[in-house]
């Protein structure tokens, strides 16, 4: 299983759109892998996580394989991780060949309604395909991937992803605070092993566990998993959707990180698992 990092920032990028605070200097002076761009990931080359206004530009100048993609799972209705406007494109008209080959969307039902209201505006020609997810559904991705969704503690709705191919299970923990007591206990109750875990770490080094997680936050939902089994010393660990508001730039955070053996997330990092 591989991941590759293309968005790693939260809504307002890193540095931030308008910002002249002191982190957002330091970024852009830095440059390079300091420079963030808003959330998404790509697993095995098919399967997307969020679609964010940020889609674009790497179709444009990266190498994400839009016309080849059918499977997309959206964590919730922010606009870092979801842009509906921009999955309209896949319509009649926007995108060639017009046949009915679905792109499929696996969301939380606020963004279906709202993605559902823009395609209802289109000759879709059933060119995308929507799937309600709710909190703790189990479901089945192009045959080969078994999704669970469980509920973040971040906004409406909102859920985080454990996406197993058969060989190896990840935890993609975006967006969410601390763990909610219900995903705290599905956690102890199945005791999933992960091969590879991604933490929210917005916050930076700040003690903040509120919809979104600072780095001692990340370490306390470590060390819980560890509890339960479900983190060893095989898992790979990654924290990612970083903010100027954490104040800490990629440069600052490795070695922070690295003495904890956690590695930092980058725009256009593939971590193979
Ligand atoms: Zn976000
Ligand atoms: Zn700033
Ligand atoms: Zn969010």
């Amino acid at each position: 299983m591989k991941l590759k990092y293309y968005g790693t920032a939260a809504y307002e990028g890193f540095p931030a759109l308008f910002c002249a605070c002191d982190a957002c200097k330091r970024a852009r002076a830095a440059g390079g892998r300091n420079i963030r761009s808003r959330s998404q990931a790509l697993i095995n080359d098919e399967l997307l996580i969020d679609f964010p206004a940020d889609t674009a530009m790497r179709f444009l100048y990266g190498d994400l394989p839009l016309p080849e993609l059918r499977h997309c799972l959206i964590t919730h209705k922010h606009s870092d991780h979801f842009y509906p406007m921009d999955v309209v494109a896949r319509c009649p008209v926007f995108a060639y060949p017009e046949t009915e080959d679905p792109m499929h969307f696996y969301l939380p039902e606020n963004c279906e309604k709202e993605l559902a209201l823009r395609l209802s505006e289109q000759p879709d020609g059933g060119r995308v395909k929507l799937h309600t997810v709710k909190p703790f559904d189990v479901f089945n991705v192009a045959g080969i991937y078994t999704v669970t969704a469980l509920p973040a503690h971040h906004s409406a709705e909102a859920v985080f992803y454990m996406i197993e191919d058969g060989e190896k299970r990840i935890l993609y923990a975006h967006d969410t605070g601390s763990f909610l007591p219900e995903a705290q206990e599905f956690f102890k109750k199945e005791k999933p092993h992960f091969d590879f875990v991604s933490y929210d770490c917005t916050y930076g080094l700040d003690d903040n566990g509120s919809h979104h997680m600072g780095f001692p936050v990340v370490l306390r939902m470590d060390e819980m998993l560890r509890e339960c089994g479900c983190v060893d010393s095989k898992t790979v660990r990654y924290i990612n959707h970083f903010s100027h508001n954490g104040k800490v730039t990629y440069d600052e955070m490795v070695p922070i990180a690295k003495k904890h053996g956690i590695g930092v997330a980058y725009d256009g990092l593939t971590v193979r698992i």
